[in-house]
């Protein structure tokens, strides 16, 4: 499985401007290839094929006066900006054809000088690990690398960033064994809520981190401060870079904290059941600012990686799946509830519910059948399993082929993925 390794880098005066002149490069590689391709659709002609795609806006066009410059920096990540565009197609024409699955993607776009983030990307050809830590990258030389935690394999790629803060930062692809944990016992539902982060299973509660609050506050006294600036004037360009640290800061502490957290329920459990929640069609409404604050789409994805590496299943429960409504205790359904409701009385066994608990305990009950009536499902002494075969789509491996969009019904008519 593939896994990314992030890491600070910090380049010389001197390598930052072979790097500037490079990003340069490969965003004109990019262009130019977009526009042939464009051109070729208005034409009706069929796109040139990757080989002479290349020879025709990186050999051929170092020959040419215009860009004779492209000889001066390395070729890999220029070719790399080709593949890179080549997948944007690929994922726009899938995205289209509903092969693959979450937020539509859409046609590639030209790149821009004031984009906020600039990357290179680099093959094993045009990068190397020295042995005294730096990192060579082909015609810039060797950078110094803040290695935060060690790699654990040679990685296959590694791809520079420049983010908006001014921070630059190297991101390698590494193929790793998935090292499986020991097998436990237990297993968990997780509601994630707005009053408090998540509510597990078991009676475990995540709090919002306050802290968050905290580098907003700071974000948000940068962006003032910004906006009282002159237009165009040397002040307003330093606050501008205060907002992009600031921003970064939030970034950062949101990501580290949803690491441990992740970390933690993958260690601690066998199999975590999710709702499948409509993320982004919370995030349009009003709650926008506290769902987005919560990236809860991100706590998924890690919870789904992890899991994916250390042998650890994740159920998605689809999110029509009544969660609030039912009973826990008795599988009553009791009706909607208005989200100022936190705590209620079941109409038919009298059991007093809070919310959120009850609805994580619904949302194990439900992944749980889900998990064991799926083909090939875990056996576990003492459960039979089915034996009608289900349509079910397994599989949360990073590897894993494309889903193909069919979602099989799983136990009591509720959808499964
Ligand atoms: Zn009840």
């Amino acid at each position: 499985m593939h896994l990314r390794y992030s890491y600070r880098i910090y380049p010389t005066a001197g390598q930052r401007a072979l790097l500037a002149r490079t990003f340069g490069c490969a965003r004109v590689v990019h262009n130019d290839a977009l526009a042939v391709r464009k051109e070729a659709r208005k034409a009706g002609r069929p796109y040139p094929g990757s080989a002479d795609l290349q020879k025709l806006v990186i050999t051929g066009a170092k020959k040419t006066a215009e860009r004779a410059w492209l000889a001066s920096v390395g070729v890999d990540p220029l070719i790399q900006s080709l593949r890179d565009l080549d997948t944007a197609y690929r994922n726009f024409f899938d995205s289209v054809s509903g092969k693959r699955q979450g937020r539509p993607v859409g046609l590639p776009r030209f790149k821009s000088k004031r984009d906020a983030r600039q990357t290179l990307r680099y093959t094993r050809n045009g990068f190397r690990i020295r042995g005294n830590g730096k990192l060579n990258l082909a015609k810039i030389g060797d950078v110094r690398v803040k290695w935060s935690r060690a790699l654990p394999a040679d990685p296959s790629s590694a791809t520079v960033i420049l983010d908006p803060a001014g921070r630059y930062h190297v991101s390698f692809v590494v193929d790793v064994e998935p090292e499986h944990l020991p097998e436990v016992d237990a297993e968990v539902g997780i509601d994630l809520g707005l009053t408090t982060y998540a509510v597990l299973s078991d009676g475990r509660v995540i709090d919002n981190p306050r802290f968050l609050r905290k580098a907003e506050k700071k974000l948000k006294a940068a962006q003032r401060e910004l906006s009282r600036k002159t237009k165009g004037s040397k002040n307003r360009a330093k606050a501008r870079i205060k907002v992009a640290k600031a921003h970064a800061k939030v970034a950062d502490t949101r990501m580290d904290w949803l690491h441990k957290q992740t970390t933690r329920i993958i260690r601690e459990t066998q199999a975590v059941y999710l709702e499948d929640l409509n993320v982004r069609g919370l995030a349009r409404g009003r709650l926008a600012k506290s769902v987005h604050d919560a990236g809860w789409s991100t706590f998924r994805r890690l919870l789904e990686e992890k899991a994916a590496r250390y042998g650890r299943a994740v159920g998605i429960v689809h999110r029509a799946f009544p969660s609030s409504q039912l009973c826990s205790e008795c599988g009553h359904r009791d009706g909607p509830k208005p989200l100022a409701i936190r705590e209620w009385a079941c109409g038919a066994c009298g059991v007093l519910h809070d919310r959120d608990l009850n609805a994580a305990r619904n949302i194990l009950a439900a992944g749980q059948a889900d998990r064991l009536n799926a083909p090939g499902g875990p056996a576990r002494p003492g459960v039979a399993i089915p034996r009608q075969a289900r349509p079910v789509e397994r599989g949360t491996h990073l590897g894993d082929p494309p889903r193909t969009g069919i979602r099989a019904t799983g136990a009591g008519g509720i959808p499964v993925r």
